[in-house]
């Protein structure tokens, strides 16, 4: 070897490290996916680059996974020959971590195991998870397209630093072996590799293959031929087809899960998904999933969103963020069409009509699937609107078209329930309206407590109409876009006029005319002297207890948006 250097690992990365070994130990056969993932997406790399230079399959255009192992060294070896990497390429991405915010996350990491497992699993840890059940990693490497001479060797112990050297490498692609630590021997054996492969990786659609278990001979005396050469052959392991390519009917739900942790870099299973393949005007495959919880980096606007582009199954690209809007960014999934060219770009994607046919199909399908969760399984959806909810609502302002969708979505906490829990549709509301009402009445605050008491309601409560609290930031934002919802208007009951006459009977109106007249004085008094802080003061019905209230014009801003203006100095 020639150039062997020494490189610290950066701070992320050894912090990482430690943290993951201690909080994943429970988990810690995930390491193979992780390894077989990174496998699979490096042939699929391959693939992609070779569409327009074809001399890099090298004469090996059988893309596959190796994996074998060897009882007495205590080693575990995953080979794949796709696109592999420069020696560049290896500093980089196995000794930093590219994500951003990490630092960030880490230092919401607790030191408690099972919380901390589960932070990390949305993190994703990747090649660093070959550290739970190895003290020692070295990567061969060699790049597609580069000489033999331009292998890389990489070594790390997974504490603070790792070594790099030339190597001469024949095959393109990465070998990793993986020394086992002291009790993980068990992950040298056949039998449990096997196992392994078909729970976590069976949908991987290249061959993961394994050298088939010699089957014991006996000679004539009946004694095991252990000296006997015997030819031992590949086996393909796992099912080796794309997962979207096959019929719904034969996919297991586990196969689905896996599938998704493969895409998403998510360890949690997805809350639901949905698989349709299309043909006729359009031709694609679509399989969607709704994570069961929110990433780290849900509010970061540089967090990569997306899906994963294949053209006639031929992966194009990750992240690839035309095919849904920015509300939906959520979503994890794969989109596979006929209807875009092999050579596509990001700068083609943004022109082309068939990826707007196939964003507002792919956003109908999200919303639709949504929606059918909300119906059939009201309790998965109180669980996604707990994790999502919130990016939903910037939905109605993005994408006026989906509106009444969206709208069919949200939940809200209402005067009804008395429960701060966010769980009233609009068609709840609307389905208990009493007759002569026609508008939805809502009531924005900074939480439920203001919202529930506030003095606006004491009329609705009299009334026995119900009000929707909102308290979200985004709330006053998101019900300044919006007027109706299934014919109905939406009324803020802070603001303007309330026509509530219709739910007055004669008597109240009596009642109310002759208080008018007998405190005209009282109102033109108060109009007085309050004359540069309000705009009008009107007597009222719509209090009970509260001696008066403050009322925002129909066209003012609402209190949220003016807190928010006021702390932004306008
Ligand atoms: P992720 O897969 O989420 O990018 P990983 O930690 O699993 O994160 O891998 C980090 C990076 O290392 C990959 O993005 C890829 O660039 C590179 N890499 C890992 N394994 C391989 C491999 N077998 N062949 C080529 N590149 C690889
Ligand atoms: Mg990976």
């Amino acid at each position: 070897e020639t150039r062997t250097e020494t490189h610290g690992f950066q701070t992320e990365v050894k912090q990482l490290l430690h943290l993951m070994i201690h909080s994943l130990y429970s988990n810690k056969d995930i390491f193979l996916r992780e390894l077989i993932s990174n496998a699979s997406d490096a042939a699929e790399k391959l693939r992609f680059e070779a569409l327009s230079n074809g001399s890099l399959y090298e004469n090996d255009g059988d893309l596959k996974i190796s994996i074998s192992f060897d009882k007495e060294a205590k080693t575990l070896t995953i080979e794949d020959n796709g696109i592999g990497m420069s020696r560049d390429e290896v500093i980089e991405h196995l000794g930093t971590i590219a994500k951003s915010g990490t630092s960030q996350f880490l230092s919401q990491l607790t030191g408690d195991q099972s919380k901390d497992s589960q932070l990390i699993g949305q993190f994703g840890v990747g090649f660093y998870s070959s550290f739970i059940v190895a003290d020692q990693v070295e990567v061969f490497t060699r790049k597609a397209g580069l000489p033999a001479a331009e292998g890389v060797h990489w070594v790390s112990e997974g504490e603070g630093e790792f070594s790099i050297g030339d190597v001469e490498k024949e095959g393109r692609g990465t070998r990793i072996v993986l020394h086992l630590k002291e009790g993980e021997e068990s992950f040298a054996d056949g039998f449990a590799l096997r196992g392994l492969v078909r729970k976590y990786s069976d949908h991987i659609s290249i061959p993961v293959v394994m050298q088939k278990e010699a089957t014991p001979t006996f000679d004539e005396e009946g004694e095991e031929e252990k000296d006997k050469a015997v030819e031992l052959e590949d086996e393909t392991v796992n099912s080796a087809t794309a997962l979207w390519t096959r019929s719904k009917s034969d996919i297991t739900d586990e196969e689905y899960q896996e599938f998704y942790k493969h895409i998403s870099h998510d360890f949690g299973n997805p809350l639901t998904w949905a698989h349709n393949r299309v043909e006729g005007n359009m031709e694609y495959t679509s399989l969607l999933f709704v994570p069961e919880r929110a990433p780290y980096d849900l509010w970061n606007r540089e967090a990569p969103r997306g899906l994963k582009l294949y053209v006639q199954r031929v992966f194009i690209m990750d992240q690839a963020d035309e095919f849904l809007p920015l509300y939906l960014r959520f979503m994890k999934g794969v989109i596979d069409t006929k209807d875009l060219s092999l050579n596509v770009s990001r700068e083609i994607l943004q022109k082309d009509a068939n990826v707007d046919k196939l964003r507002s199909a792919l956003t109908k399908r999200v919303l639709d699937m949504l929606i059918k969760l909300g119906k059939n399984d009201p309790e998965k959806y109180a669980s996604f609107w707990k994790e999502f909810g919130q990016v939903l609502k910037e939905g109605p302002a993005e994408d006026y078209a989906n509106r009444e969708k969206i709208l069919k979505l949200m939940r809200f906490s209402s005067t009804h329930t008395g429960s701060e829990e966010q769980n009233v549709s609009l068609d709840d509301y609307i389905s208990r309206m009493p007759e002569g009402q026609d508008k939805i009445y809502f009531v924005v605050a900074d939480n439920y407590n203001t919202a529930k008491n506030s003095p606006h309601l004491e009329i609705f409560r009299k009334k026995g109409i119900e009000v929707l609290l909102m308290t979200d930031r985004i709330d006053d934002w998101m019900m300044s876009q919006l007027h109706n919802y299934d014919e109905k208007a939406f009324q803020d009951v802070t603001k303007g006029q309330l026509d509530l006459d219709d739910a007055q009977t004669e008597e109240e109106k009596k009642v109310q005319e002759e208080a008018a007249k007998e405190l005209s004085g009282l109102v033109e008094r108060l109009k007085a002297s309050l004359a540069d802080k309000v705009a009008d003061v009107r007597i009222t019905t719509r209090l009970t207890d509260s001696p008066a209230c403050l009322v925002l014009g129909e066209q003012d801003m609402g209190l949220q948006m003016r807190q928010i203006m006021e702390a932004a100095g306008q």
